[in-house]
């Protein structure tokens, strides 16, 4: 069973992220159960802290299916802003137009500890973005207006009801259940 993905507005999710200090393999637990949970949600990225674990480490998708890993990532350059329709797996069926930046330069480690540069736009600029996000503890909500995020506030609660509901093997109490 992949670990489970938690829901914003999660406490975990707010917190920033503590530095990765141990390479190697001793990382190939944590980035196996996130790869399973990310695959098994069918996402594009995912940070440590959305299964729980407070590590600065993400996988980070490619356009070409591939994904690679990040640690410690840092932005050293941003282009103009530009907007992006962007989801998150912690924020279910949502999609908004979230404030980005077009290009990005990001230095970062790979598993090893080594430390690499790289360049990106497009899609994998925003996916960059969004990861580097999560591990200082902004989930894209937090980019939108107070009205948006207090309605989505409102959605996450009670898709954690009805889940709960479910985890329980009770019947799913929602609002256009017929009552007899
Ligand atoms: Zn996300």
């Amino acid at each position: 069973m992949p670990k489970p993905i938690l829901i914003w507005p999660d406490k975990v999710l707010s917190t920033r992220t503590r530095p990765v200090t141990e390479f190697g393999p001793a990382l190939d637990p944590l980035l196996e159960e996130m790869m399973e949970s990310l695959r098994a949600a069918e996402g594009i990225g995912i940070a440590a802290n959305q299964i729980g674990v407070p590590l600065a480490i993400a996988w980070v998708g490619r356009e070409d299916g591939t994904f690679f890993e990040i640690a410690n990532p840092v932005v050293l350059e941003k282009s103009e802003p530009v907007s992006f329709e962007e989801g998150c797996l912690s924020v279910p069926h949502e999609w908004e137009q979230t404030p980005r930046f077009a290009k990005v330069r990001v230095r970062y480690q790979d598993r090893t500890g080594a430390f690499q540069e790289l360049a990106a736009e497009g899609r994998l600029a925003h996916v960059l973005q969004h990861e580097i996000d999560h591990l200082e503890g902004t989930t894209f909500v937090d980019h939108l207006s107070q009205l948006k995020r207090g309605l989505m506030r409102k959605r996450m609660q009670k898709l954690q009801k009805d889940r709960a509901a479910e985890a329980a093997g009770g019947h799913v109490h929602t609002d256009d259940c017929d009552h007899d």
